[in-house]
């Protein structure tokens, strides 16, 4: 039985040109995925991508805005062109605009909404069918620490991201007939673009993350490169719906 091989399979990972995306992807690749990288800077995606190759894995970015609905279909259908099938798809893009709650405008709260919750169900329901006619597939959303805790500074992202992991458990109880399984992962702190601007924005952050992580260290991309690789794997065929934390404990301690 093969609990761990992806050399067959075709994944997509929406944000893959750098951060956890690409840190996910590397350990699908590692695993003999082909992998597809899906984000907007396309000088970042086509870097990601040659480093993918370089290391032997079947690669290549396409260019897409998830906020897009048929910026979305259009990403699952040119992957089915390119290379055949999709199997796996990681709902990784993602951003954050960080202020009180009472100071977001609308366009400020649909954009954050738009991006990390929304998105991830334009391209769900792109990938569905093409799963369900193959007999099966694999979805992975991205969450966060905020889908479990609050945020005096990023209300829309932790509205959204809480909301993630609700859509997930739906997609997971809805599409389980197809033997298509749905969980979500949750990230800890990781050093990444994305933290490297809230670091610079809220004071004392750094150290606060680090007092608070038993594992006594910021998270890289690539601590995330197993749990995708385990959740895309024939080895998770049983687990759906679930929400797992790979945070270095964060969210297990109290104080
Ligand atoms: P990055 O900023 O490196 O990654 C964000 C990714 O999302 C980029 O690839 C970006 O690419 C892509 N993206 C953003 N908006 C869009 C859009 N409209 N269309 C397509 N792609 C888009 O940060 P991270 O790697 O940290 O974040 C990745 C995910 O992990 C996010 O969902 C984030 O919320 C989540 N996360 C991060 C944590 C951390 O500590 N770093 C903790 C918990 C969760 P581009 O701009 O080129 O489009």
């Amino acid at each position: 039985m093969t609990l761990f091989d992806l050399s067959e399979r075709v994944a997509v990972v929406t944000g893959g040109n750098g951060g956890i995306g690409l840190g996910m992807a590397k350990g699908l690749a590692a695993a003999g995925a082909a992998v597809v990288l899906a984000a907007r800077n396309a000088a970042k995606g086509e870097a990601a991508a040659a480093e993918l190759a370089a290391s032997g894995a079947r690669s290549a970015f396409i260019s897409f805005d998830v906020a897009d609905e048929s910026s979305c279909r259009e990403l699952i259908e040119k992957t089915v062109v390119r290379f055949g099938r999709l199997d796996i798809l990681i709902n990784n893009a993602g951003t954050s605009i960080r202020k009180p709650p009472e100071d977001y405008t609308a366009a400020e709260w649909h954009t954050v909404l738009g991006t990390n919750l929304t998105g991830a169900l334009f391209c769900s329901q792109a990938a569905y069918p093409v799963m369900k006619k193959a007999g099966g597939g694999k979805i992975i959303n991205i969450g966060s620490m905020f889908s479990i805790f609050g945020s005096g500074y990023a209300a829309a992202y932790a509205a959204s991201k809480g909301a993630l992991v609700q859509l997930t458990k739906s997609l997971a109880v809805a599409w389980a007939k197809d033997n298509i399984q749905v969980n979500a992962v949750l990230p800890g702190w990781i050093d990444t673009e994305l933290t490297r601007a809230a670091r610079r924005q809220v004071v004392g952050l750094h150290d606060r993350v680090l007092a608070r992580t038993p594992a006594g260290r910021w998270g890289v991309p690539e601590d995330l490169a197993g749990i995708a690789a385990f959740l895309a794997a024939p080895a998770s065929d049983f687990v759906t719906g679930a929400a797992i934390p790979v945070d270095g404990g964060f969210s297990s301690m109290g104080m």
